[in-house]
């Protein structure tokens, strides 16, 4: 018997969840719930995270939660609760099967079965973003290696357990050498311990137009934050059934399952909405606790009631459905097909598995780090970047010498090109003279000196080197 969360959610929220609860409960899964309020009402009641300390305790004692989709009401100062939970809680995988249903789905994809799985939680979405010059803003990209282990871990770890064969990893690491050359040299790591598993690597902007031209190259396919974000909804899409997925969202300790459309507010109480995404999530939810028999034997009775031509208004189509029904009747019809599979559509098999088995991220023992030299970046509202070099040479020390400047990661000094277009933002790296190690207090002191030659500097970054090896990107044209 595992204990769970349950919120209903708004709008459709109760009665696909409904829905979803008999269907499981008629299928024997062994579940306790505790149901939860969260949402409208706890918004308007002035809470604006949208959920209650008492709530958060529920969660986090019972550590698994299904959630039905909330309305944010309109107006500013309501966080987005998904947002809040996934971070609060550290689910830092987001899991989105995508399968077409064809023909009882239409699509141009036919026999597109994909999973994404999306890092949840760092890459350009740790929302560290700063205005530094008139005219340049930054966003940090952060990629570490607990949390690509972690992602790329659960990657291989799930497709071991739903029996597929492949994982895919998506980066753009010949640009992003660091960030994403560490998500794929993990991803190489990690693979190498599941050799029975097929793996590959695509620079992203080629895989994505390969995922949705033919997605049936694929199987399951780990990324980064920012492209999972985008090709999750990608992927949804062109399965014909975007209103059909669910979504898992992983952590150490705590999960959260889910739909992935919202909360319909139109359709709400007219026993008209499809539970299909819900009873997704809610599968999702049975294969990560181990109660895989009763996600297999639920899977298969929705994929048998969709190929019965048994449709909610959202999905039925005159001559291909049989029967339009509601919300109550389509979970009736699941349930009385339950025991039974799918003839057209492939049945699924995932019982004998078992709950995922996630270690604990180690900390490697620390590298040998030694500082190698120093990026000063200057607001300068020049043009030609000879006279800002002329300047910052003055800040040189005995060991540290002035070895680039570049603009948008352009070189431009030394021997950069006229035609190479500037803004207000250079960075000026420093070196140590000998090729060695620099002394961290020259960094103060360059800023010090700067301030008195009225030098505007706005960040610096030191150059490290780990084991020996430099683990910075140079300048492009350096
Ligand atoms: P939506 O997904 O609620 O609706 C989009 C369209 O799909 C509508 O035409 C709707 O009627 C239809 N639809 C969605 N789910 C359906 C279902 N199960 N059966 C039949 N038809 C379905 O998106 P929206 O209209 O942009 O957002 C409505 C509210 O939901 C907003 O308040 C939004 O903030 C919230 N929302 C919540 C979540 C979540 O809780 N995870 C996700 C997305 C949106």
């Amino acid at each position: 018997m595992t204990r769970i969360t349950v919120a209903k959610g708004d709008g459709i929220g109760p009665e696909i969840m409904v829905a979803t609860l008999a269907i499981l409960k008629a299928a024997g899964a062994q579940l306790e719930i505790d149901e939860i309020e969260v949402g409208e009402k706890v918004y308007l009641s002035g809470n604006t995270s949208g959920i209650s300390n008492e709530s958060w305790d529920v969660i986090r004692r019972n550590k698994i939660f299904l959630k039905a989709p909330i309305t944010t009401p309109q107006g500013g100062g309501y966080k987005s609760l998904n947002v809040t939970t996934r971070k609060f809680l550290g689910l830092y995988a987001n899991v989105r099967p995508c399968k077409s249903l064809h023909p009882f789905v239409e699509t141009k994809h036919p026999v597109m079965d994909v999973v994404i799985v999306r890092e949840n939680e760092e890459d350009l979405y740790a929302g560290i973003e700063h205005q530094q010059t008139d005219e340049v803003v930054q966003c940090l990209k952060l990629i570490s290696r607990p949390g690509c282990e972690k992602i790329i871990r659960y990657a291989f770890e799930y497709t071991k357990q739903q029996n597929r064969k492949k994982v895919t990893c998506f980066t753009k690491d010949n640009i992003m050498k660091q960030t994403d050359g560490l998500f794929h040299q993990v991803f190489n790591e990690i693979a190498a311990e599941y050799p029975e598993i097929e793996n590959e690597h695509w620079i992203i902007d080629i895989g994505a137009a390969k995922m949705a031209d033919t997605p049936e190259a694929f199987d399951v396919i780990v990324m980064p934050n920012l492209y999972g974000d985008i090709l999750s909804d990608v992927a949804a899409q062109i399965t014909g059934s975007v209103g059909l997925a669910g979504s898992a969202n992983i952590g150490e300790e705590c999960s959260m399952f889910e739909a992935i459309h919202g909360s319909a507010p139109r359709r709400a109480g007219q026993n008209l909405a499809n539970p299909s995404g819900l009873l997704q999530g809610a599968i999702l939810m049975l294969n990560h606790i181990g109660q895989t028999d009763v996600a297999e034997k639920v899977q298969n009775a929705w994929l048998k009631t969709l190929e019965d031509g048994v449709h909610t208004y959202d999905i039925f189509k005159e001559g291909s459905s049989k029967e339009k029904v509601g919300t109550k009747e389509f979970a009736e019809a699941v349930i009385a097909r339950l025991g039974q599979k799918p003839v057209t559509l492939q049945p699924v098999s995932y019982a004998g598995s078992e709950a995922l088995q996630l270690p604990k991220y180690k900390r490697k023992p620390a590298a040998n780090k030694s500082l190698i030299g120093v990026d000063v970046f200057v607001h300068w509202q020049g043009e030609n970047p000879n006279e800002l070099a002329e300047q910052i040479k003055q800040l040189e020390k005995e060991n540290l010498v002035l070895k680039m400047i570049t603009n948008r990661g352009i070189k431009v000094w030394p021997d950069g090109f006229k035609e190479t277009f500037c803004t207000d933002h250079w960075r000026c790296r420093f070196h140590a003279k000998d090729g060695g190690e620099i002394n961290k207090n020259a960094i103060p002191a360059i800023l010090h000196e700067a301030n008195g030659l009225a030098i505007d500097t706005i960040k610096t970054e030191n150059l490290y080197a780990f084991d020996g090896k430099p683990s910075f990107s140079l300048g492009q044209g350096q």
